[in-house]
């Protein structure tokens, strides 16, 4: 492949071309780059280039230019309605807290910026007037499919640990493996991800978990999140990869593999850990593919709860060679399929009768009404009533009868 052109869109071309003519050499950089020589479809297209925020406000004079991160050297340009971040040559001086640099440089030039970056295949630019500008054998190693540092790997991961995250993340992205000494200092280092900002960590573990090769990532470089999650079963790879690209069921499998806790120490929104927490515990329990198990899953998960929980069981079993297991996840989906199909009911909206119904009958506002209703509806679950008007009525009378009755028979035995 000849590796030496990209097609930039129009508008973002138009943006360093204005910069250009200004006399501000601009690029497009980094993680775009990197994707347009792969025929990946870049996320976003970043630019950077030798002119300072100021110097930025000059060149977009009467232009929509917002500060979005000054002290960084970013600048957010407004054109049309759409945003394009760019970003001063910068250099950066010594590293604080394995995270933070002391101080940022700007009147850098375009070498000493792609210095400061992580992989080497992150650190390609290109504009349409230069071409491509490879200062660090990028597209050697892009060509290898490899991720090596931008200069000494103890040193770049040591100023910023988040570095070992994101190697594992772009692992499981682009199916790249680890140059050896990147890969060594990575598991010599990777106790300092815990000196990380955890919501920075989740947001690597979460595009790890997305990525396409998610499975191998995590049989190779698993053991790099030792810090931030406890050991993963060797099952738990190939179980990810069995599962269907969705972040919430990636997550029950990691949580069956090794508990709930990283959930909230790495902070995962509430209702994602919620979700994956609930669905894996129902990976504990033993597998049931009968009806009433069925509409209880979707009683206590929800249907897309469910889903989940039905396609991390099939991811686990599969990954465990768990033949008898494989078998019953697969006639939980067709239960589940079925049920869903013919409408089965599984939750309080569903019933035919409503608290209105069960205050007609007799019974006083307050939380007999919902026990009553929870009573009808495990019935209906069971199988033991149908969910029909007339039905649920006529086992409302009843079981309101028997409830008075057992209510004075404990009277008199008092
Ligand atoms: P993605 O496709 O996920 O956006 P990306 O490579 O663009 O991948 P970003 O996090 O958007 O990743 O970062 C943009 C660029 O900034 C990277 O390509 C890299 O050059 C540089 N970069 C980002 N984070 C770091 C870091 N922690 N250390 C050094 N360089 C970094
Ligand atoms: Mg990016």
């Amino acid at each position: 492949m000849a590796y030496r052109t990209i097609d930039v869109p129009q508008d973002v071309s138009a943006v360093l071309e204005t910069l250009w003519r200004a006399g501000y050499p601009a690029y497009v950089v980094g993680g775009c780059v990197r994707d347009s020589l792969l025929g990946r479809v870049p996320a976003d297209w970043d630019i950077c280039t030798a002119a300072t925020p100021d110097e930025m406000r000059a060149v977009f004079a009467g232009e929509t230019l917002i500060a979005t991160g000054e002290k960084h050297g970013t600048m957010t340009l407004v054109r049309c309605g759409v945003p394009y971040e760019i970003t001063a040559f910068r250099s950066e001086g010594e590293y604080r807290d394995a995270r933070h640099p002391e101080c940022v440089r700007f009147g850098a030039t375009l070498k000493e910026d792609l210095a400061r970056r992580d992989f080497t295949v992150n650190a390609l630019a290109f504009s349409p007037r230069d071409g491509l500008v490879d200062e660090f054998e990028g597209i050697v190693d892009l060509r290898a499919h490899l991720l090596r540092c931008v200069g000494q790997a103890e040193q770049r991961f040591a100023e910023d640990a988040l570095r070992i995250a994101r190697a594992a993340r772009f692992v499981a992205q682009l199916g790249f493996s680890m140059e050896p000494a990147t890969e060594r200092a990575a598991f010599a280092q990777c106790g300092m991800l815990s000196a990380v900002s955890p919501e920075r960590v989740r947001a690597e573990l979460e595009r790890l978990l997305c990525g396409a090769y998610a499975g191998a990532a995590l049989r190779m470089y698993g053991g790099l999140f030792a810090a931030v999650l406890p050991p993963l079963p060797a099952w738990t790879g190939d179980a990810v990869a069995a599962c269907p690209d969705d972040l919430t069921t990636r997550l029950a499998v990691l949580v069956h593999a090794c508990g709930e806790g990283f959930l909230y120490s790495l902070r995962f929104p509430g209702e994602t850990a919620f979700a994956a927490a609930a669905a894996a515990a129902y990976l504990n329990a033993p597998p049931d593919a009968s009806r009433e198990s069925v509409r209880r899953t979707l009683h206590r998960l929800g249907v897309h709860g469910a889903q989940v929980y039905a396609a991390a069981r099939a991811a686990v079993c599969a990954a465990k060679h768990d033949d008898a297991g494989t078998r019953e996840a697969s006639a939980f989906w067709s239960a589940m399929r079925t049920a869903l199909a013919e409408g089965d009911c599984y939750s309080l909206a569903q019933l035919q009768v409503n608290g209105t119904d069960v205050m007609e009958a007799g019974v006083r506002p307050g939380r007999d009404v919902g026990r009553i209703l929870s009573r009808l509806l495990d019935e209906v679950m069971r199988g033991i009533l149908l969910n029909e008007r007339s039905v649920l009525l006529a086992r409302l009378r009843t079981m309101i009868q028997e409830e008075s009755a057992e209510d004075e028979e404990s009277e008199t035995v008092r």
